[in-house]
């Protein structure tokens, strides 16, 4: 699975715990993140991540691309909803775009938990998803 981990400055601390909680879980998959939030995890976890630009620089295009292209699975995306962000067009895009190709979507802790212990019970319907690369 290819999974994407971003989170607005005030949520990284939260997506930073989640992913140290959840790290073997994380670790048996595709990480997707951008640059900030990324490199953070890195340093926190030693996972490996392909790191893409800063949110605000692209990055949240750039994971929203890959979306389009029908090849990211999941998404982690901590926002914070108390703070206005330069590129409120790119946040907006990227859920919608999660919305337009079904892609599992946790913008809090809470739902990220469940997804994540529904991606390891094998809860995920793979067979959806292997039909959407196609
Ligand atoms: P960042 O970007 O991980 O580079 O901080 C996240 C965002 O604000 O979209």
């Amino acid at each position: 699975m290819k999974i994407a981990l971003i989170a607005h400055d005030r949520k990284k601390d939260d997506l930073v715990q989640f992913a140290v909680a959840y790290s073997d879980i994380l670790a048996q998959h595709d990480l997707y993140a951008t640059g900030t939030t990324g490199a953070r995890i890195q340093e926190a976890t030693g996972l490996a991540i392909k790191c893409f630009r800063s949110g605000p620089l692209g990055g949240d295009q750039q994971i929203g691309a890959m979306i389009a292209n029908n090849d990211m699975d999941m998404v982690f995306f901590f926002r914070d909803p108390l703070t206005a962000q330069p590129h409120e067009p790119d946040v907006t895009a990227l859920v919608r775009l999660c919305d337009v190709y079904h892609i599992p979507l946790a913008t809090n802790m809470g739902t990220a938990e469940i997804l994540l212990k529904g991606l390891q019970e094998g809860l995920v319907d793979w067979r959806l998803i292997a039909e959407r690369r196609q």
